[in-house]
């Protein structure tokens, strides 16, 4: 069904830090009580949270857990592939190698 494979799609979703993708995708922010939230794209609320060991952000109010492709397509009417050649271009783009 995919032309992506496991070990790149897993690459994806972890090397593409999930506030980055929360900027790229121009969501809302908000820093409540000192904790960074992001407007929910399903709900529109700010009852959220981003967690940087998971790379995961979530979303309290809707019980949802959003990996960076969930999220782009949670924000935008890409489809799978379009989700994908998205993230693709901000793989580890800006942070050096070693
Ligand atoms: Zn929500």
């Amino acid at each position: 069904m995919s032309k992506y494979t496991g070990g790149f799609l897993r690459l994806l979703r972890n090397e593409v830090k999930i506030d980055r993708v929360i900027n790229l995708l121009m969501l809302e922010t908000r820093y409540i009580r000192d904790i960074f939230r992001f407007r929910c794209p399903l709900c529109h609320r700010f009852h959220t949270a981003t967690n940087p060991k998971t790379n995961l952000g979530r979303c309290f109010d809707c019980e949802a857990n959003f990996n960076p492709i969930d999220l782009v397509m949670a924000a935008t009417r890409y489809d799978f592939i379009e989700t994908v050649e998205f993230l693709k271009k901000h793989i580890r783009k800006t942070t050096k190698t070693d």
